[in-house]
């Protein structure tokens, strides 16, 4: 579009706007709010002690709340590395050194009950084995994790031959060269009830996951026969590298196409059908076993966890960042982070990156004694308010609150706005019916003059 004149006029006009909103400003007064230099972190797998471990070596004091009765999450299912990393080894010393930490306080079988408060002023009630107990914070990250998907079909948990890649995981973890014979095989079919309309999500790790007990296979025996059947193979970047390697030591790539899923025949055998679109023909594949690569599921809990905290759950359920590009491990609510897979599935290495950089933006927060407040902020004018709650039930963040008081030996009764919740985002002043709520910088006689400088000049 190239259009000069247009665009000057438009330019023109945003400035007399500007101008005509400048005559009505008014000093804004940023409030202080004080800091509780402690952190919360809610999940205690790796990207969770990563975080705690970060902060903590900072100096800063950290409680983590995890579910299950031992910390570790997702990595007790992780037996090794496409690239060697032991990680039975590496979550020993992870859980060794953060239950050690003198400034990180775990507590294990418990979770947070209940959430008041704001950035740098949090209280939060624990449910431990023990009973309740209270924790005042002044920042919080969630990393509750993910877990795998358990199918539905191929004769998944009632033929035990039809494993989950996990599963397999397990398994080859202790398999001896011997345990393999010649010949035997495994077929494995990627995006297992995935990518489809009910979890149209790709989990991004099971590609790898294939590929790298693909090759755990013909490492324990050359002989043995795996065919990996994938719709799209998402070994990305220097991932690619692994996928060479199997197609080098004899791992078979088939493509299928979505429409025509690959099939199993469970009678005597295992018979994968599967229709190859290069050769244009249907492939019957006899398998000793049958690997689905199911991808991870978001922790049922994820939206109880969201509302608690006061942050957005996304369609397929994972927590959503307040800005993909700009804000990655923030959340809108100020003082709440993420990491690890309740964000998005993810490598081991990307939810140690993400939790260190929860930590880090944690850490800005915790750094000072206090926070400047949000500076368009909602606020009340009590002689307008009615009283009628409306804001109460559109505001986003529950940052207003109902206010009973004797004025003049009445009893009225008044909206109040809490200024370390407001986010500024406006909802309250356009819902209320009496024009008694406003917003800093955005006031009606900041707006209107705005408006009447437009239609004036068009
Ligand atoms: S501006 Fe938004 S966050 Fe602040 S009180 Fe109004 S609705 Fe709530
Ligand atoms: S919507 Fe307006 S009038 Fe009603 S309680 Fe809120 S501020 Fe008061």
């Amino acid at each position: 579009m190239d259009e000069p004149k247009k665009a000057t006029e438009k330019a023109k006009q945003l400035i007399a706007m500007t101008v005509a909103k400048t005559r009505f400003l008014q000093p804004i007064q940023e409030a202080e709010i004080p800091v509780l230099q402690k952190a919360l972190i809610i999940g205690g797998g790796i990207a969770g002690m990563t975080a705690a471990l970060s902060l903590a070596e900072q100096g800063y004091e950290t409680l983590l709340v995890e579910k299950e009765s031992k910390l570790g999450g997702y990595l007790h299912k992780v037996y090794y590395t496409v690239d060697g990393i032991d990680i039975p080894l590496l979550m020993k010393q992870m859980i060794e050194k953060t239950s050690k930490h003198p400034l990180i306080k775990v507590y294990t079988a418990s979770q947070v009950k209940s959430l008041k408060g704001y950035v740098g002023s949090y209280e939060s009630e624990i449910q431990t084995p023990s009973g309740t107990i209270s924790y005042s914070h002044g920042v919080i990250i969630v990393a509750v994790g993910a877990d795998e998907y358990k199918p539905h079909t191929y004769h998944y948990a009632k033929d035990s031959r039809v494993l989950t890649q996990s599963e397999l995981e397990k398994d080859l973890s202790v398999l001896k060269k011997e345990d393999i014979h010649d010949g035997e095989t495994f077929v494995m079919i990627q995006c297992v009830e995935s990518r489809d309309e009910k979890r149209p999500y790709c989990s991004r790790i099971c590609c790898m996951q294939a590929v790298k007990n693909a090759l755990k296979i013909k490492e324990l025996n050359p002989r043995a026969e795996v065919f990996l059947i994938y719709r799209d193979l998402m070994t990305y970047g220097f991932k690619e590298k692994f996928y060479k390697d199997a197609r080098e030591k004899g791992v078979m790539f088939l493509q299928y196409d979505p429409e025509k899923k690959p099939e199993l025949e469970a009678k005597n055998g295992l018979v994968v059908k599967v229709y190859e679109p290069m050769i244009g023909e249907l492939l019957k594949i006899p398998a000793d076993h049958l690997i689905l690569s199911t991808g991870l599921q978001p922790n049922p809990e994820n939206h109880q966890i969201g509302k608690l905290l006061k942050v957005p759950v996304n369609d397929d359920g994972f927590f959503l960042e307040a800005h993909v590009k700009l804000r990655p491990v923030d959340f809108s609510t100020r003082g709440v982070f993420v990491a690890g897979n309740c964000h998005v599935p993810k490598f081991i290495s990307e939810s140690i990156y993400q939790a260190q950089a929860a930590a880090a933006r944690a850490a800005t927060i915790l750094c000072k004694p206090t926070l400047k407040a949000e500076p368009n902020v909602a606020f009340v004018d009590d002689d307008f308010c009615s009283g009628c709650s409306i804001c109460l039930s559109v505001c986003p963040y529950n940052a207003i609150e109902r206010v009973e008081e004797t004025k003049k030996e009445k009893t009225v009764i008044h909206a109040k706005v809490n200024e370390g919740l407001c986010q500024g985002c406006g909802t309250c002043v356009s819902a209320c019916p009496s024009s008694a709520i406003q917003q800093r910088g955005f006031k009606d006689k900041q707006l209107l003059p705005m408006i009447e400088q437009i239609t004036e000049t068009t």
